[in-house]
């Protein structure tokens, strides 16, 4: 449940109540592609993707993930003594391989997850809804028997129109199955969701986030639509085509969101981080504290707090939150 002092649930706090110390991601490129890209769903992506699909390509760089996940154990430690650590599968779909590479993958974070005193204290995996079959869901779930393991799904959107507009390729109903089904595995699913996508409006955001209710996921990330070079919506801003919410306005759509949500579902990102150098719009930074801190406000503002106007009968989470 959200604190007395902070009107939502957000993730730093809950992973120190979890497991008792500070945690962190750590980044990890498994070398996955994306089937709204190769053709399987589509070709050229999500309107809003950079070709890069936010991927760092170590891994065809010759960086292995065992690799990977010691540099980006090292580098966290730096953080502090006794510090835990989330292996995140973050590239691309992830689940989009076949089963055999998908068991290979996990197979190589297995050691570090089970070594006597690991810091790594789970699994992530991104990936999109319409991506797994069951062999990836039965994997994920032999993972969870010895850690905790997420499953974050994008959504992005609850309005199947909207999702077409910006080429997902996927549905609100592919998105409430494939949340069900790793439900049924014990994993913690994570939905995201970006607020102002074209044709989404405000009425969009709320029905977003009365979905992700509806769906019970135990996690949210959320962020304002933010346009990147080298996509097809930079062409789209240049012309005119489209807008991007201002500071302010994203504060209270973001409000009206957080007030929709389960109180039990904790909130992992409420801004994107894109940099200045690769984003066209909007321009205003992105202090993510400050975000939180203007949401707090602006939920203290209403004499509201994150599920006051949830449309789910509030009952626990599906996930096992807490
Ligand atoms: S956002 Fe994800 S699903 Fe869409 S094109 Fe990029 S990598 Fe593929």
């Amino acid at each position: 449940m959200t604190s007395p002092s902070i009107p939502f649930r957000s993730f730093a706090p809950w992973l120190k109540e979890r497991y008792g110390r500070p945690v962190y991601r750590v980044a990890l490129d498994a070398g996955s592609t994306c089937p709204n890209r190769d053709g399987t769903k589509g070709f050229g992506g999500c309107t809003y993707c950079d070709v890069e699909g936010s991927g760092t390509g170590a891994l065809k760089g010759g960086a292995s993930l065992a690799a990977q996940l010691e540099e980006g154990l090292t580098r966290i430690a730096r953080r502090g003594d006794g510090v835990g650590a989330i292996a995140y599968l973050q590239s691309y779909s992830n689940t989009y391989v076949d089963g055999a590479r998908f068991e290979e993958v996990l197979e190589a974070l297995r050691p570090a997850v089970e070594a006597p005193g690991s810091p790594v204290v789970g699994v992530s995996v991104a990936t999109r809804p319409d991506c797994i079959p069951e062999d990836t869901l039965a994997a994920l779930a032999r993972l969870r028997e010895v850690t905790d393991v997420w499953l974050e799904l994008g959504l992005e959107s609850a309005n199947d129109q909207v999702l077409l507009d910006i080429n997902r390729l996927h549905t609100l109903e592919e998105f409430h199955d494939a949340a069900e089904r790793a439900h049924g595995a014990d994993l913690l699913v994570v939905g995201h969701a970006i607020l102002g996508l074209p044709g989404d409006g405000r009425e969009g955001a709320r029905a977003t986030a009365d979905a992700l209710a509806a769906a019970r996921v135990a996690g949210v990330k959320v962020h304002n639509l933010m346009v990147l070079e080298k996509t097809q919506m930079a062409h789209q801003y240049r012309k005119g085509e489209l807008s991007v919410l201002e500071a302010e306005e994203y504060v209270q759509w973001l409000t009206d969101f957080v007030e929709r949500l389960h109180p039990d579902q904790v909130l992992h990102r409420v801004t994107g981080d894109a940099p200045l150098e690769k984003r066209i719009a909007p321009r205003w930074n992105v202090y993510k504290n400050e975000i939180r801190e203007r949401l707090a406000a602006e939920l203290t503002r209403r004499l509201a707090r994150q599920g006051s106007r949830c449309a789910t009968e509030i009952g626990p989470a599906a996930s096992p939150v807490s």
